[in-house]
């Protein structure tokens, strides 16, 4: 597949593959602690979470993710998704216009992904880091963090990277689960926004129920969940 989105210096740059990662000003990584770090070449993500346990392309997995969200989000054959993202909040950003913006992905974890993988196959539960870390509208551009595990199959990250650009368009983030538990149903249905996007924009299949403002839960394994 020819590469057209992620290239250096392009549209989409993984920090450690194609992007330098210096644009978001953040302490140095520290290696052992979970948080924004770079991509491999390859992974390979074990049958027991989700993989197909083969060495997967990082690069490649991103580009069919984002060809699989241009094609959803083309608003000749799909205006629902592009309007149902601009109901999302009052700068009115269409799913097509945010995926014209420049995108620097990290990958959530430790410096070293085996010793993660491993530690997460051995897990009970499992917290994932999937966040958008910053938006940057002046200059069209996000920096958002994935969780490994998202990259089972590019459709999966595909739904993944909707979710966090709903969040971008004004989905509101997580509550607290204190603020969650006393929460009157109604006002909870907020909270779905982001997560609801995935129907709308072509990414039924994907879509959980059972997410509010927040992923989790999509490998089976993770039950907890940093806000995402
Ligand atoms: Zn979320």
């Amino acid at each position: 597949m020819a590469a057209t989105w992620v290239t250096a210096g392009g549209k989409v740059s993984l920090y450690g593959l194609s992007g330098t990662g210096d644009l978001w000003d953040r302490s140095p990584d520290s290696p052992r602690t979970p948080g924004p770090k770079r991509w491999p070449e390859t992974m390979t993500i074990p049958v027991s979470l989700g993989g197909s346990g083969r060495a997967i392309k990082v690069r490649e997995v991103f580009e069919a993710a984002f060809v699989a969200m241009a094609r959803m989000a083309n608003p000749k054959t799909n205006a629902g998704c592009d309007t149902y993202f601009k109901a999302l909040g009052p700068r009115e950003y269409a799913l097509s216009q945010l995926l014209t913006w420049k995108f620097l992905i990290y990958r959530y974890g430790s410096a070293d992904i085996e010793t993660d993988l491993r530690t997460m196959s051995a897990a009970a539960t499992y917290t994932k880091g999937t966040e958008t870390l910053s938006a940057h509208p002046g200059t069209s551009m996000v920096q958002i963090m994935i969780d490994p595990l998202e990259l089972t199959s590019a459709s999966r990250l595909a739904a993944t990277l909707v979710h966090e650009l709903a969040h971008v368009a004004g989905a509101p983030g997580r509550p607290s689960d204190a603020d969650w538990n006393i929460m009157p149903a109604k006002e909870r249905k907020g909270y779905y926004a982001a997560e609801s996007a995935l129907k709308k924009c072509g990414f039924s299949e994907q879509h959980d129920p059972d997410i509010y403002g927040v992923i989790n839960g999509r490998t089976g394994i993770a039950q907890g969940s940093r806000l995402a």
